[in-house]
């Protein structure tokens, strides 16, 4: 019996040391392992072309690598302080950019200027707006990125064209190019010019064949000799045919990406030398600018430009011979700052202009006798548009904090461009909701319409939305983020074998550690319902269980990734809607920990909490859901049931804001509060006689008469007021009922006539002096050839 039970306790060991080996004794692990691993890799991985490596390797990871990470550092993410504005900054926003947005309204400019105004203009390029990116020692503002977004948000609050022209030669263009690639020549001739706005630049990428797919511009230049300045210099002759370029139609510097060639190999050995970025003056012969288009009825400077064999000497290609070809390369590392301000800040403004005026829109507006934003319907709205914006302007802050502290994010700056415009694109439906006819008949007074219209331009600019979705975030995040995905793909395209297995080898192991450890506690954190995942102290008690929870979501969808990029491999590239569920839940746990973070940082508001609790609650339900989508439709779907019980062993566990938590975020929208003031800091409000400056005083004046008014109905209720009246009659004849029989004194009669008064005035919609419809067919303004064609209109009618 005991000899039985010794052979099979040595025949167990024997077992176990046979499948433990290979693993632990590193040369056997290589040998059988590792080794014909590698080979499956080499196989399976999906070719990559130089310009997809340079996108995959542009910019820096920095919080995101912490949320892939299946157990994020939380007190990394408590340690970012946030940037504070300057002296300096702080001034220049309360008095360039206050006046800027004085000087300019959304209507003026669009239907009366169809441009900025020329003062406007001499203001913004005097006053240093184009170049708030550049150093002071080339005479730029030399602003950080923070003051830059809190400048473009304040200025989306007021007029859309105003903060484009502004946000773009402050976004990736020749004036970002050059302060990180430009020669030393090229730096003190061009800096100073675009920071005076004696040049204004643009940066045409775009041509008809190729809009996201950019790499693929068929725009060309050969490398060649020719004529410059009366003398034979090495040079390329340039044709290029340009369109939706901003700023294009009025540019002096053209700045211009185009493929470089070399066929007689005059700067170097190779032939395809890839894209380049060049400057040239626009009164350049040869250079066509071409007719402007129509953006939306956004009346910023956009269109075309082209040109046909036109010479440029190299010393114009931006960082001169050397950089031949690493067009695309500079592109993508300049992407990332630009896209973490420019969008995410014009679309956080709008939304505050959304959020404030639909909101005292709201109350001061009634129907069957209530403030519609009292009706439930609305409140679902209101709800929606406060809350959101709570987390926009957190991600727009925290994203521009991140750049300043020196990352270049090119995962989060994807992540807040994505998901801030279109978070913007819900708040302004919504409150066109909200507003109703209001905000549909255009006018002076319309202060939502504009937004609503140009809403498509932000969504598809600066890498369009769906393509973001589906193929960058995950994308480049699940390869940026993860620990070992990067290695073990250096590995594979390693050339010296005997390191390439080393290297391989040990990624390969640490990633396969890695997914073990995000497994099994993905399994316990779901058990447990994540009760037990560790917190730093500090955080806000109420807010506390949110860190344990995106734990929780943060292994789930280390493991999910895991999987999914080991069963589907290269094909996971063109199964965009898993690539995008599992960036929909990377993008969600950034805007949940942007939103923790700003709750921290601005002092544990209280008063703001329903808005933090509701912003986290719906990213985290939106998150599970993407999840969930992610695993049913795994291709394997047993892999795809195995998951589910791992990931959610005891079923899904967040659930939707309540309808009474979204009726705390709501009241808060409807009256002015510090809640409110906190969501839309910064805005532009202007006079008190224009839309937003009008809502104001009537959401005030509405407050102030609510009591008085209910202490009429409850007159009129007891009897002590007769209800009756005759045709015509209205409120201001029962005020003045209720001031006779002394329910109210003549001050509140008086109040309750201002506040009317204001009221009417805020729900108005804009007359004309003319019938639109008629002056829009004959094109302008036009009074005599209006009334001719009324005259020719009525005959026909008449004959028909
Ligand atoms: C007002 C305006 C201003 C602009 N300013 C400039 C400028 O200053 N300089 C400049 O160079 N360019 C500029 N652009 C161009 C802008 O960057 C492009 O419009 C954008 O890249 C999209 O290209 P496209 O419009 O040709 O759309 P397309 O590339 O044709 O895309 C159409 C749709 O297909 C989707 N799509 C494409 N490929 C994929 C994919 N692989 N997976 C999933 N979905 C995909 C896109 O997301 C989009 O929804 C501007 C455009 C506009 C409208």
């Amino acid at each position: 019996m005991m000899s039985l039970l010794v052979t099979w306790l040595f025949a167990l060991v024997v077992l176990v040391a046979i499948i433990v080996a290979p693993f632990a004794i590193s040369p056997l692990r290589r040998a059988w392992i590792s080794k014909p691993m590698l080979a499956r890799f080499r196989q399976v991985m999906p070719r990559m072309s130089q310009t997809e490596r340079d996108a995959l390797e542009a910019g820096t990871v920095s919080f995101d690598g912490e949320l892939f990470s299946g157990r994020p550092a939380w007190n990394e993410l408590l340690s970012i302080e946030k940037s504070q504005l300057t002296a300096e900054e702080q001034r220049f926003l309360d008095h360039e950019v206050e006046t800027l947005c004085a000087m300019v309204s959304e209507w003026e400019t669009t239907n009366v200027y169809k441009d900025l105004p020329p003062e406007v203009w001499q203001y913004i390029r005097e006053r240093g707006f184009l170049g708030m990116i550049i150093p002071k020692e080339y005479g730029g503002l030399g602003f950080s990125a923070c003051a830059h977004s809190e400048v473009i948000t304040k200025l989306s609050t007021r007029c859309a064209s105003a903060a484009v022209s502004v946000m773009v030669p402050n976004s990736l263009g020749p004036g970002e190019l050059l302060l990180h690639y430009g020669t030393d020549e090229q730096k003190q001739h061009y800096l100073p010019r675009l920071a005076r706005g004696i040049d204004i630049p643009c940066f045409a990428l775009t041509s008809p064949q190729a809009g996201s797919d950019a790499a693929s511009i068929p725009d060309f230049g050969i490398v060649c000799y020719g004529e410059h300045d009366g003398k034979r210099v090495l040079g390329l002759r340039a044709t290029w045919d340009k369109r939706y370029i901003t700023l294009g139609p009025i540019a002096t510097l053209l700045g211009l990406a185009f493929h470089a060639y070399d066929p007689d190999r005059l700067a170097g050995n190779r032939v395809d030398l890839g894209i380049t970025c060049a400057l040239i003056p626009t009164t350049h012969p040869g250079v066509h600018i071409g007719r402007r288009h129509m953006p939306l009825n956004a009346v910023f400077q956009n269109g075309p430009n082209s040109g046909r064999d036109v010479f440029i000497p190299m010393d114009w290609v931006i960082g001169g011979a050397p950089m031949l070809g690493k067009g695309w390369r500079m592109l993508m590392e300049s992407l990332a700052a630009g896209r973490g301000i420019s969008l995410p800040s014009s679309n956080t403004g709008m939304a505050k202009l959304a959020v404030r005026t639909t909101g005292a829109y709201a109350r001061v507006r009634s129907q069957f006798k209530t403030p519609i934003g009292r009706f439930e319907g609305v409140e679902e709205a209101l709800t929606r548009m406060g809350a959101n914006l709570y987390l926009m302007d957190a991600v727009r802050s925290l994203t521009a904090t991140l750049v300043d502290r020196g990352e270049k994010p090119s995962v989060l700056s994807g992540i807040a461009k994505l998901h801030i415009t279109e978070r913007a694109r819900q708040i302004v439906n919504d409150g066109m909701d909200v507003v109703g006819g209001k905000g549909i008949c255009m006018g002076p007074s319309n202060f939502l319409g504009a937004a609503y219209m140009q809403m498509p331009v932000s969504i598809t600019v600066e890498g369009a939305n769906i393509l973001t979705r589906s193929l960058i975030v995950f994308g480049q995040g699940a390869i940026r983020c993860h620990p070992f995905v990067l290695r073990e793909m250096a590995a594979t395209q390693e050339r010296n074998r005997a390191k390439a297995l080393l290297d391989f080898d040990a990624a390969l192991f640490g990633h396969l550690r890695y997914a073990a450890r995000n497994a099994v506690r993905s399994l316990v954190l779901g058990l447990t319902g994540s009760h037990f995942a560790r917190v730093p102290a500090k955080v806000a008690p109420e807010m506390r269980r949110y860190y344990q929870q995106m734990t929780r979501l943060s292994s789930a969808l280390a493991i999910t990734a895991d999987v999914a990029m080991a069963t589907l491999g290269g094909a996971l590239k063109r199964k965009e809607k898993i690539s995008a569920r599992l960036g929909d839940v990377l993008s969600q746990l950034y805007l949940c920990a942007a939103t923790l973070w700003r709750y921290e940082q601005e002092g544990r508001q209280v008063d703001d909490a329903p808005l933090v609790h509701w912003a986290i609650r719906d990213a985290m339900f939106k998150a599970q859901n993407a999840l969930g989508g992610v695993l049913s439709n795994f291709p394997n779907p047993n892999l795809g049931a195995l998951m589910h019980r791992i990931v959610f062993p005891l079923g899904h566990p967040y659930v939707a804001p309540s309808d009474a938590l979204g009726q705390e975020v709501a009241k808060r929208m409807i009256e002015p509060s510090a809640t409110r003031d906190r969501l839309t800091a910064g805005m532009f409000i202007g006079d008190p006689d224009e839309p937003v400056g009008l809502l104001e005083r009537a959401l005030a004046a509405t407050i102030e008469a609510e009591p008085i008014e209910r202490r009429i109905g409850d007159a009129v209720r007891g009897g002590v007021i007769d209800s009756k009246l005759a045709p015509g009659e209205g409120a201001a004849e029962l005020a003045a009922r209720a001031m006779r029989t002394g329910v109210i004194t003549k001050g509140e009669d008086a109040l309750l006539a201002f506040k009317n008064e204001l009221t009417a005035a805020a729900i108005r919609v804009d007359d004309f002096d003319r019938d639109l419809g008629v002056s829009l067919l004959v094109g302008h303004a036009d009074h005599e050839a209006e009334r001719r064609l009324r005259a020719s209109v009525a005959v026909d009618r008449a004959v028909a």
